[in-house]
């Protein structure tokens, strides 16, 4: 079965042909500045193009894909029949999703309600889930939510210490983000360090741009950093992670800004970018750190640190750890960062391979025979994990 996968934002939408059997890619790419003046990144055996192009809405781009994936000299496949379901990334089920859903138009109904919790994502989402339909109304869709693996959680790892009406009126809890990723990671964890995941405590540490920390007991989320939004948790690209809460309102009366101004701040200023003063980008801050720049030695620190707490808390939650996967962006590729972080769980008896951290983008286990806790780099697929789960559902 060929699967496509999307993931639309409020002016992108990125897409991968996936062949469900071999799980092959067979072509990739997005559609960016949608709504502005467009461009089109296409990838496929090996090639790339980038073309400028009239993106003004979701259904333009959507078909523009389309036209490319069956594109008589690039195209990979010869018609749309070739096609046989779209699996569509959401960001929020709220506590109504906690699988994935063939949509129809309750679904979709149901998927507007959460609206309100990620307001940036589910309406642009939705967009694409329209616009897919219109462009292949006789295919399945499919809604693989972020929220949804974390839906295990148990009240006293979702609920805030808050007055309980905002729970009850509002849906305030703790949601976690990234699901699709640590369901994936977890498994295959599972599968690498020879554990049953059925019967096994795991740690998985996605660390990209966003980032968050998941604990997986019995094949099961029963906590994670990231919160109601996707701001909680670790100390991001450019998100902050967890703060006192009393400080936007310290904030927003010394600099005059409302509290909207000041959460943009949280969301686009803060983080490894607000620390550093650099950039959002870790290879940008090691380089800067190695060239003596004090402020982004710190923000490499504050980020392994607080990394190194919550691994602490979920080691306790879990009641132990048979296994630690670090995944994503920096958790695949940086040495560095990797180093930092096992440096610090000396105390639950990691001991880490210096030969095998300098290895990178692949499976690897990074700590010695001898550690009491291994420590695997697992990759991320979140394409691969949303065709999977569109194949099983159609
Ligand atoms: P992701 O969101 O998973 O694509 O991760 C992207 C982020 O991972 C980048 O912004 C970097 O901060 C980080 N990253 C990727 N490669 C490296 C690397 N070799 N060294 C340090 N950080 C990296």
């Amino acid at each position: 079965m060929n699967i496509l996968v999307v993931n639309c934002g409020s002016s992108s939408l990125k897409f991968q042909l996936v062949d469900s059997e071999t799980e092959q890619v067979k072509a990739s790419g997005n559609c960016e500045r949608i709504g502005l003046d467009g461009k089109i990144v296409y990838k496929s055996g090996g090639k790339k193009t980038e073309t400028k192009s009239s993106l003004p809405d979701h259904a333009v781009a959507i078909s523009k894909v389309l036209d490319m994936l069956t594109d008589a000299k690039d195209g990979v496949i010869n018609s749309l029949d070739e096609i046989h379901a779209i699996g569509h990334r959401l960001v929020h089920g709220g506590e109504k999703f906690s699988s994935s859903v063939v949509i129809d138009e309750d679904i979709i109904k149901e998927i507007e309600t959460c609206n309100d919790l990620a307001p940036l994502h589910n309406p642009a989402n939705i967009l694409g889930i329209r616009a897919c339909q219109r462009a292949m109304p006789r295919i399945k869709h499919v809604a693989v939510f972020d929220t949804a693996f974390h839906q295990t959680m148990p009240a006293k790892a979702y609920l805030y210490g808050l007055p309980k009406e905002y729970y009850s009126k509002y849906g305030v809890r703790r949601y976690g983000f990234h699901g699709t990723s640590h369901s994936f990671v977890s498994k295959r964890l599972a599968e690498l360090a020879g554990l049953d995941y059925e019967n096994s405590k795991l740690i998985i540490c996605h660390i990209g741009s966003g980032a968050s920390i998941a604990a997986v007991k019995n094949g099961k989320s029963i906590d994670t950093s990231m919160g109601m939004t996707p701001l909680e948790g670790l100390v991001m690209g450019t998100r902050s992670g967890d703060i006192d809460p009393a400080i936007i309102e310290f904030i927003c009366q010394k600099e005059n800004i409302s509290v909207s101004e000041m959460t943009m701040v949280l969301n686009k200023k803060s983080g490894m970018f607000g620390l550093s003063g650099v950039s959002n980008d870790c290879r940008d801050i090691i380089e800067a750190s190695e060239n003596g720049n004090k402020d982004a030695a710190n923000a490499l620190d504050v980020l392994a640190y607080r990394i190194i707490k919550y691994i602490g808390a979920y080691y306790m939650a879990l009641g132990g750890a048979d296994a630690i996967a670090l995944t994503a962006g920096a958790g695949e590729n940086s040495s560095e960062i990797r180093k930092s972080i096992m440096d610090g769980l000396s105390a639950i008896g990691v001991e880490m391979d210096e030969e095998a951290n300098k290895k990178r983008g692949e499976e690897v286990l990074l700590s010695t025979p001898s550690s009491k806790v291994p420590v695997w780099i697992v990759p991320t697929n979140e394409e691969l994990a949303i065709a999977r789960e569109t194949a099983r559902l159609v």
